[in-house]
């Protein structure tokens, strides 16, 4: 089956206060698709004076809304799982075309994993328990949880409604006001969002500013008028937006890069057993999304005694892809999201090519016909080399695996330990012990174990090391958007005696 190119309006605009607006000074940008490079629509180049504009906004809205009971809040963000849900394929082609990943992925996984994140958070705030503690007979310690009250949201394109889905509810049931910047790549579901949400929150509570990083994105992390920051993005971008953080003593949290081993002990190689074909799957996870996912597996770890004859199912696998039409609902990887994108996958290919890596498939751009020859595509590509490469110690974000043989749990480990990054990682294997073991002495904040590439929402989620700090999903997400008031009361009606 397949699907075309939706309908846009010619511009769009900031959302904020309750009500799209243009931008201060009138200046839009181009936002194009990558499956064709044709014009999508033109979006808010905002600045400064936009950014003031919604974070005035969210501070005028932040005590009425922070007051709200839980009951309230969670009503309204059930509202709008309904209706993303009830919008699905509306949504789902939208955002293939703004980011060039496959429909069947877009129907399947980005929207109905956004849905459910909103009726995950609306359901952790109804279910939560306070804590009072009595001290002595007389005296009781009672902790509450209060809003922090403007929140800065800034998120990357490669998956826009979902990080748009893993930032918002959460900050909002805990009773923040939000200001959010979308990626520039990749600004249309989350327009389209605000379009169908328009009142659903009372104006202010939800505000979405779209533009370029330096010029909109470092205004709203350096504002001394917001009360925290949560960031998802580069490593490099990370580093930046603490500092501007850091001027307000502003509290942040860091979803950042990875570069994820993938684990595969010998135990996998039974060939009458249907695990060896979940493992190969396992393996060729790399492709998915284009791999623009931060966790993308994409450092293949093969036990030596097994490496040949697993890799040559491996590449069988890999070519076995579908690449195609986007729309379509055979395609399984689509078009990198942007042009800068495409051209940073293929010059690492080059780097992976010149530093001796061998090709063992893939490695070129893919040449799709017709208006698609316009669009970013890239083979998903197998790299064999070795863990000191830059291919195998820098992110790519592209359908790129680099792969090379261990001989033991030691030397696997070793290897998969040496990156700066810690985000996430797979292990296969049916023996027991390693099954727990090596998890556990992984530095990483997922360690898929036997599967790969799930994102549920009451799962924690985040990096060790350079891959950032905080978590997502969860109910623990709560506390990343809230503080403690601690109120000791006494009952005592005697003096304190001090004076
Ligand atoms: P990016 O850091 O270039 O951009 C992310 C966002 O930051 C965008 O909205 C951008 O406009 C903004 N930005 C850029 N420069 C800025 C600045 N100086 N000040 C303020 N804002 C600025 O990242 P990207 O290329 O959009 O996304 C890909 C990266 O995101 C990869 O490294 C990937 O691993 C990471 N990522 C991490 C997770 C996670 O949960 N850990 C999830 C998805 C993506």
């Amino acid at each position: 089956m397949s699907y075309s190119k939706p309908k846009f309006k010619e511009k769009y605009g900031n959302f904020i206060n309750g009500k799209f607006v243009a931008p201060v000074d009138g200046e839009y940008f181009d936002n194009t698709s990558p499956v064709d490079n044709s014009l999508i629509a033109k979006y808010p180049r905002s600045k400064q004076a936009d950014v003031e504009n919604a974070v005035a906004a969210a501070n005028a809205a932040k005590e009425t809304w922070g007051n709200t009971s839980a009951a309230a809040r969670a009503a309204l963000l059930n509202k709008v799982a309904d209706i993303i849900e009830a919008n699905l394929e509306e949504f789902a082609l939208v955002e293939t075309c703004d980011n060039g990943k496959p429909i069947r992925e877009t129907l399947n996984a980005d929207v109905p994993l956004a849905v459910d994140h909103w009726r995950y958070f609306a359901a952790v705030i109804r279910a939560e328990e306070g804590s009072a503690t009595e001290l002595d007979e007389n005296t009781l310690s009672m902790n509450i949880k209060e809003p922090l009250g403007v929140v800065a949201q800034i998120i990357p394109w490669n998956f826009p409604l979902l990080m748009l889905s893993w930032k918002l509810p959460p900050a909002l049931a805990a009773g923040n006001c939000v200001v959010l910047k979308p990626a520039e790549q990749t600004p249309s579901t989350a327009t389209l969002l605000m379009e169908k949400i328009a009142e659903v929150f009372p104006p202010g509570v939800v505000n979405v500013i779209h533009g370029f990083g330096p010029e909109a994105g470092k205004p709203l992390a350096s504002s001394s008028e917001v009360d925290k920051v949560a960031f998802t993005g580069e490593t490099t971008t990370g580093q930046l937006i603490m500092q501007y953080a850091s001027k307000n003593l502003n509290p942040v949290t860091m979803e950042l890069g990875g570069k994820s081993p993938n684990i595969f002990f010998n135990s996998v190689m039974d060939e009458d057993d249907a695990f060896l074909d979940k493992a190969i799957e396992g393996a060729v996870l790399f492709a998915f999304n284009q791999g623009e996912v931060c966790t993308c597996p994409s450092r293949l770890l093969v036990q030596e005694d097994i490496y040949d004859k697993f890799m040559e199912r491996v590449i069988a696998r890999t070519e076995a892809i579908v690449q195609s039409n986007p729309y379509n609902t055979a395609c399984m990887v689509g078009a990198q999201a942007s042009n800068d994108q495409f051209e940073k996958i293929l010059s690492y290919i080059k780097i992976g090519k010149e530093e001796g890596a061998k090709v063992l498939t893939g490695g070129e751009a893919c040449k799709l016909d017709g208006e698609l020859g316009n669009g970013f595509y890239v083979q998903p590509t197998i790299l064999e080399g070795h863990n000191k490469m830059r291919v195998f110690q820098e992110e790519i974000f592209g359908p790129v695996v680099c792969v090379t043989k261990f001989k033991d749990e030691a030397e696997a480990l070793e290897i998969a330990n040496d990156t700066l990054y810690g985000l996430g990682a797979g292990v296969w294997t049916r023996d027991a012990h390693q099954l727990y073991q090596i998890p556990r002495a992984i530095k990483a904040g997922r360690v898929w174990v036997n599967c790969y590439h799930a994102y549920p929402a009451h799962a924690p989620f985040g990096g060790y090391k350079k891959s950032g700090f905080g978590r997502e999903n969860h109910l623990m997400m709560m506390n990343y958007y809230r503080q403690t008031k601690n109120m000791l009361i006494s009952y005592d009606k005697n003096k304190l005696g001090f004076f």
